[in-house]
């Protein structure tokens, strides 16, 4: 018989799907590593295991505790996923732009969620940051991963996410582009790639603009996941090449066509990452290897960014084939 006893045992070694319709015929080969195959659907599974395990180790996660992170989602389906196995509880804070179908994913998992504005600054009091702060200091055995500063969160990549892809592509990737919101994904990978190239390969964050990252002043943008308005210790900016920022309105036109033309129904940052991908490939060479991580499914987002209704409500061009298509029907 061939099983698993644990589904953690499935997070990590996702594949890499080479992008064929979306990309420029003749261009470098641009490859997906496709992060909903993690277990709990997104790269942040990744973390999850390598975070709880330091914090038991070192003794902050006691026997029975209560995790409290300020999370958008992914990270908290991650942690719950661990502590449901290890026996702990979560509370989940979350900014209110976050889907309501997120929401309810994480408390589908068991975990309470608490949802606070967006458009406060950090250190407001009722920041998402502030607020997962005081629930801190106010739940006796609580412990908070605070994955924007914790090294444990590069770790995770520099340990998984980079050996794979270095695995996988047998050491000819040129280029990796990956979203950023903690910073994680990119720095552990990054430095990983770098060592193990020589310095040879690029590192492209995708940024949404307005961001930070890519020189903007943190106002807010729509695509859910990356982006950020501080510079959290989890990123190591020495890692970065380059940042490409991204506008929301290319970011979830890209989404729907991955899901209608690459058969890849993911969520807004992947589309972000790849039109960040695509900018790379229009000036790389016909030999380089360009591989763009998609962070999550697309269906944590129907009722936003596959929702035509919510797409022109935000401005948004709704795609024509679609009404057109739609027409010829009626
Ligand atoms: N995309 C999505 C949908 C995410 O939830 C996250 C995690 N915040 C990211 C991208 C960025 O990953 P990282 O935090 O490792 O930079």
């Amino acid at each position: 018989m061939q099983f698993h006893t644990s589904v953690l045992d499935l997070i990590g070694n996702t594949p890499l799907i080479q992008l064929c319709s979306v990309t420029e015929p003749g261009g470098p080969l641009v490859l997906a590593k496709v992060e909903y195959f993690n277990p709990g659907g997104s790269v942040k599974d990744r973390i999850a295991p390598t975070l709880i395990q330091a914090a038991e180790d070192a003794g902050e996660l006691k026997p029975g505790g209560t995790i409290i992170e300020p999370t958008s989602g992914n990270t908290g389906v991650g942690l719950a996923l661990v502590a449901q196995r290890r026996g702990y509880h979560c509370i989940f804070v979350c900014p209110d732009k976050v889907s309501i179908d997120k929401i309810n994913v994480l408390k589908a998992y068991g975990a309470d969620v608490v949802t606070c504005p967006t458009a406060v600054p950090p250190e407001h009091p009722d920041s998402y940051y502030s607020v997962s702060d005081r629930l801190v200091r106010e739940i006796t055995d609580a412990w908070k991963p605070d994955q924007y500063a914790n090294p444990n969160n590069p770790r995770a990549h520099y340990e998984g996410t980079g050996p794979e892809l270095w695995e996988q592509t047998q050491g000819r990737i040129t280029h990796f582009v990956a979203g950023v919101g903690t910073g994680g994904t990119i720095s552990g990978t990054g430095r990983l790639l770098k060592e193990r190239s020589g310095g040879r390969v690029r590192i492209v964050g995708a940024d949404p603009e307005g961001s930070v990252y890519s020189g903007g002043d943190g106002r807010p943008y729509l695509v859910e996941g990356v982006g950020e308005d501080f510079w959290p210790s989890a990123l190591d900016r020495s890692v970065l090449d380059e940042v490409i920022a991204v506008s929301d309105g290319d970011s979830f036109a890209m989404t729907r066509r991955l899901a209608r033309e690459e058969g890849l129904l993911v969520g807004g940052s992947a589309g972000m990452a790849v039109v960040a991908a695509l900018r790379v490939a229009a000036t790389a060479g016909p030999d380089d290897v360009i591989v763009v991580l998609l962070p999550d499914g697309g269906r944590g987002y129907l009722s936003k960014v596959f929702n035509d209704d919510w797409i022109s409500a935000h401005g948004f061009e709704v795609p024509t084939d679609a009404t057109v298509r739609a027409g010829d029907l009626l």
